[in-house]
């Protein structure tokens, strides 16, 4: 069970509904607000750690789902942890890979007790309880770890929104009962299920030297998330059943940018920020487009992740202050400026933009490592420059400046 020693939240600086402060992990503190990059597989796609240490990011992000069908979450539990395997000693959390089953993986059936479903890498048949999520987080040994949720589309009717947020609550309070008898009786032993079946006999042996001591659970906190789609009762009710189901130590906010509109979006913020308390770090999952980052601050977030900086790198999409830019295109072929003036990344300081579209037109691998880690360092940049507005009480101009100027550049461009 956390205790307070290791999980704490301290709100130093608020201004509206926009806060900075400081969420502390057993494996050190993240200054929020904060973006963390997502490692889905346990490593962020195309980059090292070292690398995204250096653009300044704090807390990583990780992926259940994924790590649970490889290579295993009890094979990353005997190598020593997530944090060890990847070789990330700072803050991680773990989402459960409820989206990625109900996105990615095949003919899925969902019921009262969980899914069952087709792995996307095998076709293999799984079951997503629960407790299977929580025994699987437990094993990959994150700081903070997310309950198994239900996802439904952004615009679905009232009543899907509803029975999916109801039976959100009621897994919620599955994964605590769980999460709690993990604490107290250790989790499952390491050797039976995975040395024995799995492994072939001439590989190294990794059982521990003491299997007792190896069944001790990390600390770790759980997270709760908040569902009900667009529907702000749905919301409120959410928000409601999770302070009355437990002592949290961070509240998430799922399923918006998954189709709605962002008004709707903006609006589900505005009603829910309010009524998580104050002392709780918010983490608003899976958006993280520079704009919406702002956006959310402005509301009350303390927390982001998405896959959007280091896919749009991929795909040569870079952000800048100005709004998206794409490298391809014809108009860079001769254009010897950095892509953004001031970043301080490599991408930035050591190339232009002529060499940067060479790159892509090239398929040279060096292009995509280079945008992602520059997509990557611009979000941890702006970040940081809303909490320094913040800590000098200047955050509504900074965050109105910077927004007008990213739409700005965004609508002349079209
Ligand atoms: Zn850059």
């Amino acid at each position: 069970m956390p205790t307070s020693a290791d999980f704490s939240f301290q709100v130093t600086h608020a201004q509206g509904a926009a806060r900075s402060g400081e969420f502390v992990t057993p494996h050190g503190a993240v200054e929020t607000p904060a973006f963390m990059p997502v490692a889905t597989q346990g490593t962020i796609k195309g980059l090292s750690m070292d690398e995204v240490a250096a653009a300044g990011g704090r807390m990583v992000l990780s992926n259940a789902y994924h790590l649970y069908l490889r290579p295993g979450d009890m094979m990353v539990r005997a190598l020593g942890g997530l944090h060890a395997f990847a070789r990330w000693d700072g803050p991680m959390l773990t989402d459960s890979g409820g989206f990625q089953v109900f996105s990615l993986a095949k003919l899925r059936t969902v019921g009262e007790d969980g899914v069952v479903f087709r792995s996307h890498l095998d076709g293999s048949l799984h079951e997503y309880t629960p407790e299977a999520v929580m025994r699987i987080e437990r094993n990959i040994g994150a700081d903070v770890v997310m309950q198994l949720d239900e996802l439904i589309a952004g615009q679905a009717d009232r009543a899907a929104a509803r029975s999916a947020m109801e039976r959100s609550l009621r897994w919620l309070e599955r994964c605590r009962a769980e999460f709690d008898r993990i604490a107290r009786d250790g989790r499952e032993p390491l050797g039976l299920t995975m040395t024995d079946a799995v492994l072939p006999d001439d590989l190294p042996s990794l059982l521990p030297a003491e299997p007792e001591r190896e069944r001790v659970a990390p600390p770790q906190a759980l997270f709760p998330i908040v569902q009900g789609g667009t529907h702000p009762e749905l919301r409120r009710a959410s928000v409601a059943g999770i302070l009355a189901s437990g002592d949290w130590r961070g509240i998430a906010i799922g399923g918006l940018s998954v189709g709605e509109s962002k008004p709707d979006m903006y609006a589900m913020l505005e009603l829910c920020a309010p009524i998580i308390p104050a002392t709780l770090p918010r983490y608003l999952m899976g958006v993280g487009f520079p704009d919406d980052l702002v956006e959310g601050v402005r509301r009350g977030v303390d927390l982001f992740d998405c896959v959007a900086p280091t896919r749009m790198g991929r795909d040569g999409t870079a952000f800048t202050p100005d709004g998206k830019v794409q490298i391809r295109k014809g108009s860079h072929r001769t254009d010897k400026r950095p892509l953004v003036e001031g970043c301080g990344c490599p991408g930035c300081t050591r190339y232009d933009r002529a060499y940067l579209r060479h790159l892509f037109v090239s398929e040279e691998m060096l292009g995509l490592r280079l945008l992602a880690l520059h997509n990557l360092t611009f979000l941890l940049d702006t970040m940081r420059d809303a909490r320094a507005a913040l800590r000098a009480g200047a955050f509504d101009t900074w965050s109105s400046e910077w927004l007008a100027r990213y739409r700005g550049a965004a609508i002349a461009a079209r």
